[in-house]
Parts: C-alpha cells; structure tokens; sequence
C-alpha cells in the first residue's frame, strides 16, 4: 500500500508538472496569438424556440496554435485568466464581434462572453460601448453573457454590478450564462438585474433520461418566467428536446440542432469601422 501510495504521488507529480509546464507554454504563446493571426472567431445561431427564427449569434474564441493545433477555449481561457492576458484577448473578441456584427441584418443580436477579469479595470462598460459606436451596432443589439462563478468572485462582484448597470443604461442586456452550475443562482439573480438566463447544457443533455433534470429544467423556466426573464436553453441536439422546451415556455434554444458555431453567417465581411471622432 505504501508504494502504491508513493506510485500514485509519483503519477500525479509527473502529471502536475506536464500540465503545469502546458499552461506555461500557453501562456507564453498566446501572447503571439493576438497579434499572429491564430485567434479567430466563430458564431452559433440563437433561435426563437417557437419559429426557429434567427434572432443573432453568440461569439465563440477559437485559437489555432501553430504547433498544437486547436485548442479548446475551457483549455485555454482559464490560462489567460490566470496570467492577466485576458484583458487583451477579451478586447480582441469585443472588437471583432462588433464588426462582424456591423454587417449583419440590423435586428440581429450579438453575445460576447465576458470573464470576470476584464471587469477588473472599470472601464469595460465604455470599451464596450465606444466599440459598439465605432462600429455603428446599436447597444441594444448587444448581449454580454456572464457566467455565474464571474458574479461570484467576491473582489470583482461590484464591478460586475457597475458595469453592468451602466452597460444596460444603454440598452444593452445582461445574461447569466450556464445558469444552475453556480453556487448561489438565486442571490445572483436577486443582486443582479439580468434580461436573460441560459440553461446550461448538462441540463438539457440529461432532461430525456434523467427525471430530476426536467423537473430542474422546468423549474428554472418558471422562475424566469415570474420574474420577466428570457430564457434561453444551450445545447439543444434533438427534436425531442426542442419539442419539450418548446411545451414547457422556453423562448430561445442554441445547440447543434439549430445550428453549430461557425465561421461565417449571412451579409458581408466587408465591414468597415465608423470613423471614430
Ligand atoms: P459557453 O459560453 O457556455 O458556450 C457554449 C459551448 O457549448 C461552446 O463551446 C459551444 O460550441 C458548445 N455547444 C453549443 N451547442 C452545443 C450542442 O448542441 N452540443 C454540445 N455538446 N456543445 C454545444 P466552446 O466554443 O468550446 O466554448 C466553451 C466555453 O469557453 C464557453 O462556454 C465560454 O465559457 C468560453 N468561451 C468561448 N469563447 C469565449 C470568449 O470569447 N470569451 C470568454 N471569456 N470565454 C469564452
Ligand atoms: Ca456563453
Ligand atoms: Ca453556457
Ligand atoms: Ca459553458
């Protein structure tokens, strides 16, 4: 037992520091990936769950490293946060969304995933809001999606607020991501004046085999609903699931069965930025 323990101590040590030594590596290089050309963005559709209409797309980061291949944003996004870069990595993604979004319909929204640290510095209500200018996309296209852990982070909980506050003065909304994962849904949605929620996709990914889950599912959607929010569900691969979202009040679904994160949509890439004085 003693040298199965000192094996296992041994696996895990070597193990540590190969991943350690990973994120090092990633962090080294995803300094050259801004500026290199490997980052890019794609967009996955959001639909009305009751017409299947379009109504925008939410940016999804891809990073493609020039030896590693891809790699995955739940890989590399907490690396990023962890070494500050994210700032910069997080400006790159509000000011590509923006174009790519100035050249789609007018009444198509965008969602930008935002990480708690990007509200570090206080100014991210107005980066956000000078970009959507220059980019002639009116604030009230724009989504920020929040996760829940981000409104958690006990130090950054009142620029969250702040921000958010301000970001929804001018018109843009607020959404809770990956709702139900967190440790404190309910007080976040107490504290915090979200427009929408998502249903996070482990969810919806159990609802047909896991009785608690629709329960969980349907619970939710009441909620929202009693308290005037949009609910949107992620994850949506089947029919089936479609069909009870649908019956349970769902307003919009994200997922493989609409549509997967793509490079590009409708209208042109042609785009050019408003002149900025
Ligand atoms: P998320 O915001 O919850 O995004 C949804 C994830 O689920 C995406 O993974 C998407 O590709 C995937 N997905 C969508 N529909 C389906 C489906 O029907 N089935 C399955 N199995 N998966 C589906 P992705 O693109 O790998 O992103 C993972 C996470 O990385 C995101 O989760 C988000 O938290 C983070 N992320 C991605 N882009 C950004 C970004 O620009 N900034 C920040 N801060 N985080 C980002
Ligand atoms: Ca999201
Ligand atoms: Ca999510
Ligand atoms: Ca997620």
């Amino acid at each position: 037992a003693k040298a199965d323990g000192r094996n296992t101590a041994r696996f895990f040590n070597k193990h540590l520091k190969e991943e350690e030594s990973l994120r090092l590596m990633l962090a080294r290089d995803l300094e050259q990936a801004i500026s290199g050309d490997q980052l890019r963005l794609v967009f996955q559709p959001i639909a009305d769950a009751g017409s299947l209409r379009i109504v925008g797309y939410e940016a999804l980061l891809r990073w493609k490293h020039p030896t590693l291949g891809d790699i995955a944003p739940d890989l590399f996004i907490p690396v990023a946060e962890s070494t500050g870069i994210i700032t910069s990595v997080g400006s790159w993604v509000i000011s590509r969304a923006l174009a790519a979004a100035s050249s789609w319909p007018p009444h198509m929204v965008v969602a930008i995933n935002l990480s708690p640290l990007q509200f570090r510095s206080g100014d991210l209500a107005d980066e956000i809001i000078e970009a959507a200018r220059r980019w002639n996309v009116a604030p009230c296209r724009l989504e920020l999606e929040v996760t829940e852990s981000a409104t958690l982070l006990g130090f950054q909980r009142d620029n969250v607020l702040v921000a958010l506050e301000s970001l929804k003065n001018h018109g843009a909304k607020a959404v809770m991501d990956d709702f139900g994962t967190g440790h404190s849904s309910l007080s976040n949605l107490k504290d915090f004046a979200f427009d929408k929620i998502k249903i996070d996709r482990s969810f919806v990914a159990s609802m047909l085999t896991h009785a608690p889950s629709v329960s969980i599912v349907k619970a939710i959607i009441g909620l929202g609903k009693s308290l005037g929010l949009t609910i949107l569900a992620e994850g949506v691969e089947t029919e089936e699931q479609l069909a009870d979202l649908r019956a349970w009040g769902c307003n919009q679904v994200q997922g493989y069965l609409i549509g997967k994160p793509a490079e590009t949509i409708i209208g042109s890439s042609l785009a050019m930025p408003v002149s900025s004085n």
